[in-house]
């Protein structure tokens, strides 16, 4: 019996530019941000403009990891105190925890067997909840119809904010992942697109926004060094109205970022090559369920996701275990305690309880695996090998 022996979670070594640039950083020695010397333009001010450049927004922000970036969003937009912020039932727990660090109060949406947000559910719930604000978050790089639901949301007056963590280098209909609502999102996290350990972003091209997010990531009274942002005119209010939330990049992050980010499209499109050859490896096996893929959507898929919607979660359980015999990692969020990272909305005891039967349903069948870039095609021709002959045992068993 065929096994695989590569680790899930080993990511690709930091490309030599970026070891290079970290090795300058480290050797001048100013690591914060605003720390320049006459005429200097700070690795993390440079890396701003770079993705800004990238995803075609006004304006750009560092931040020290997704989730602040998500939180201060929600602070730069004038979330109230106590307001209901809609956000998907299935997402990570950063999500729901941004909504509940600026004391308002998730308002979780159903996910349809395409593990997008229910826009059916989203207009009930605005309607039932009052909510004026939206967290969508494009889970597992799986874009709804951004069409539809902008349409939605703007008949409604509802504000957008994008959570891109599994969508940066992504777009829907030409779009990039993050430009369709007012603020956009994104993570530089390990186990995200690029790497810089922890690290985050915030794109929007509303100057008051931007300035709003700029004093509360920390910048004091330094803002005139950004280079990604908008008038200084735009701070002669906002910069004594605005708490500091410090929550700043700094220059050594920076630094090993702007080569990934000047290579994110090869990078994506390994990625993806990845991804394709997976679902084609995986095509037509009996009692799975691939998840089709929207033509308007550019995905980048830095995992995969399928469903066995006759299994039970005794199957699921057999075959969680099977393929980890066999050296393929699998998630699945149906089991009994929440493991490891935690996607499942009634393990967020800090929001309010909600049924969502259609999302419990849809993860109780759902199997969730990395593909790292250390994998190769012939890796990932084996790990759908073993996928399949394990899935086609449970149901061969099932049906004896
Ligand atoms: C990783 C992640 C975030 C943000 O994570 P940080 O670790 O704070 O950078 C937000 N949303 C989702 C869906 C994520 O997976």
């Amino acid at each position: 019996m065929e096994c695989f022996t590569k680790s899930f979670t080993q990511q690709e070594p930091l490309p030599e530019a970026a070891i290079e640039a970290a090795v300058a950083v480290m050797r001048h020695g100013r690591l914060h941000r605003y720390n320049t010397v006459a005429g200097e333009v700070s690795e993390t001010a440079q890396l701003e403009l770079d993705f800004a450049a990238i995803t075609g927004a006004h304006y750009a922000l560092a931040m020290a990891s997704g989730g602040t970036a998500l939180a201060c969003a929600l602070r730069a937009i004038g979330v109230p105190d106590g307001a209901p912020v809609l956000t998907n039932a299935f997402t990570l727990a950063p999500v729901p925890g941004a909504i509940a660090a600026v004391g308002a109060v998730p308002v979780f949406v159903e996910t349809t067997a395409n593990l997008v947000m229910d826009l059916d559910d989203l207009a009930a719930k605005i309607d039932a909840s009052g909510a004026r604000y939206l967290m969508l978050s494009h889970m597992r790089g799986h874009i709804v119809d951004m069409d539809a639901l902008m349409a939605l949301c703007d008949a409604r007056e509802v504000t957008v904010i994008e959570d891109c963590a599994h969508t940066m280098g992504a777009a829907w209909d030409g779009v990039p992942s993050g430009r369709h609502g007012r603020v956009g999102c994104y993570s530089t996290q390990t186990f995200k697109h690029v790497n810089s350990g922890e690290g985050g972003f915030l794109v929007t091209d509303d100057a008051e926004v931007m300035a709003r997010a700029i004093i509360l990531s920390g910048s004091y009274m330094l803002y005139e060094s950004h280079r990604a942002a908008p008038p200084v005119e735009t701070f002669a209010r906002i910069r004594y109205e605005t708490p500091n939330t410090s929550g700043r990049m700094d220059n050594l992050r920076a630094a090993i970022l702007r080569p990934q980010l000047a290579a994110l499209r090869p990078q994506c499109d390994a990625w993806n090559a990845r991804y394709d050859r997976l679902t084609a490896a995986l095509e037509g096996t009996q009692g799975l369920r691939l998840i089709p893929r929207p033509a308007k959507e550019a995905y980048v898929m830095s995992s995969f996701q399928a469903s066995c919607p006759d299994f039970e979660a005794a199957d699921m359980q057999s075959l969680v275990t099977a393929a980890a015999a066999r050296g393929v990692e699998l998630k699945w969020f149906g089991a009994a305690e929440p493991k490891g990272f935690t996607s499942r909305h009634d393990s967020w005891a800090y929001a309010p309880a909600q049924s969502l039967p259609k999302t419990d349903r849809v993860l109780a069948a759902l199997i969730d695996m990395r593909l790292p870039l250390t994998f190769t095609l012939d890796d990932i021709d084996l790990v759908g090998r073993i996928l399949r002959e394990e899935v086609s045992r449970l149901v061969q068993a099932k049906a004896a």
